[in-house]
């Protein structure tokens, strides 16, 4: 393990994220193109709420970026996660296999639907979801039944498994549905951090049966808030469209619904913005695919630390950039001195399984999510770090 000199390294960040000085944010959003215009057109029109164009604009324009037949837009990436659960089966009292080392709302989205998550190890070779791990455990825990495994501990239905690409780096996709095939578990991906990804040259969302994800505001692209459902399967998105908006059946003027449903619509105001930060995709994974170069090639040569650089076969959006002390110990000096100096550094998440809400789930052994955790910390990403005019 070699002893990482924290000064040098914050003077070497700060060079590539605050060359003139003054505070760095983690991630932030750049408006740049036609945001003020689509957005004064739903002014103008009145169009800001529950219908316009701008949805249906957004949806396609959406699931042509993500190489998917159908993207529905909602309130945000928690709700799409939810609505892709129950679409994929997951009922109260099912367990659902997901990394430990995530973001709240994976778990979340899991509980709001009645079940349990339990959760897994990830790899450091794409700091998502271990397909192998996840095979051994299976083997260990698992039993086939007519309506899916079941987990021989708890009794449980193993409803689905639910992978992350961690920062935008893509899981082992071809790995992992090998081992859900061999389960028959529905694969619904969460794509929340990996809009503009690819892996093997295409993108991600729509390997699975279903995939959410999100456009909060420290995401890649946002809507202020939002998040979208990406499916190949017209049913699955017939059933998202109805479900999320009040299970309505059309008609001129009828109120007639037909199930019990949710009001997560994406508003038309939303979807403009949308419609402009996608135009602007390409620029920013160009830009932010810059910067991760630039950190690589300036951090190479120091000890104690490396940068995080995207899994074999993937084109990452490094929406995050990662670096990994070799000694976790020396992460909250590091998390100081880069702070004190202006520079935005950020620790991973607190493993799942560590919050109190979720403390009692079901778990394997997570030596590698808690190594990451441990050791790993996130530097300043925006898109406009990467741009020519900074560098
Ligand atoms: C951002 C994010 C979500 C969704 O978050 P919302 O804030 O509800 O849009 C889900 N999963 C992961 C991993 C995320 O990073």
């Amino acid at each position: 393990m070699s002893y990482l000199d924290v000064r040098h390294a914050t003077s070497v960040i700060a060079e590539i994220a605050a060359p003139s000085g003054g505070r760095v944010a983690l991630h932030e959003p750049q408006f740049s193109g036609a945001e003020w215009g689509y957005v004064k057109e739903c002014l103008d029109t009145g169009w800001v709420s529950s219908v316009g164009s701008f949805v249906d604009r957004f949806e396609s324009d959406l699931a042509a970026a993500c190489g998917v037949k159908r993207a529905v837009v909602v309130v945000n990436g928690t709700a799409a996660l939810q609505i892709a659960l129950l679409l994929a089966g997951v009922r109260r009292g099912d367990e659902v296999l997901t990394p430990a080392l995530t973001f709240v709302a994976t778990p979340n989205a899991i509980a709001h639907c009645g079940a349990i998550p339990h959760f897994v190890d990830s790899s450091w070779d794409t700091l998502g979801l271990d397909p192998k791990g996840l095979s051994d455990w299976l083997d260990r825990i698992a039993e086939p039944h007519a309506d899916g495994p079941r987990n021989r501990i708890t009794g449980r239905r193993l409803a689905a498994v639910v992978p992350m690409h961690t920062f935008g780096h893509p899981v082992d996709m071809p790995g992992l549905l090998k081992v859900a095939d061999r389960w028959e578990l529905p694969v619904v991906e969460d794509a929340a951090e990996s809009i503009g990804s690819l892996q093997d040259g295409r993108p991600l969302g729509g390997r699975g049966l279903i995939g959410a994800t999100s456009f909060n505001g420290n995401k890649i692209i946002t809507t202020g808030g939002g998040g979208a459902l990406l499916t190949n399967d017209d049913t699955l998105a017939h059933r998202a469209k109805h479900l999320t908006t009040t299970a309505k059946a059309p008609h001129r003027w009828a109120f007639s619904h037909d199930e019990i449903a949710f009001n997560y619509r994406m508003p038309n105001i939303n979807a403009a913005l949308g419609c402009a930060q996608l135009e602007k995709l390409p620029t920013f994974v160009r830009a932010k695919r810059a910067l991760a170069r630039r950190y690589s090639a300036a951090l190479a040569d120091l000890a104690g630390l490396r940068f995080f650089a995207e899994p074999d076969g993937a084109e990452s959006n490094y929406w995050l950039n990662a670096v990994i002390l070799d000694d976790p110990a020396q992460r909250d000096e590091f998390l100081t001195a880069t702070n004190d100096a202006g520079i935005m550094t950020r620790p991973c998440w607190t493993l799942m399984c560590d919050l109190p809400m979720y403390r009692e789930c079901p778990q394997m052994d997570l030596p590698v999510a808690r190594a990451i955790e441990a050791r790993l910390v996130n530097i300043p990403s925006s898109p406009i770090l990467g741009m020519a005019g900074k560098m």
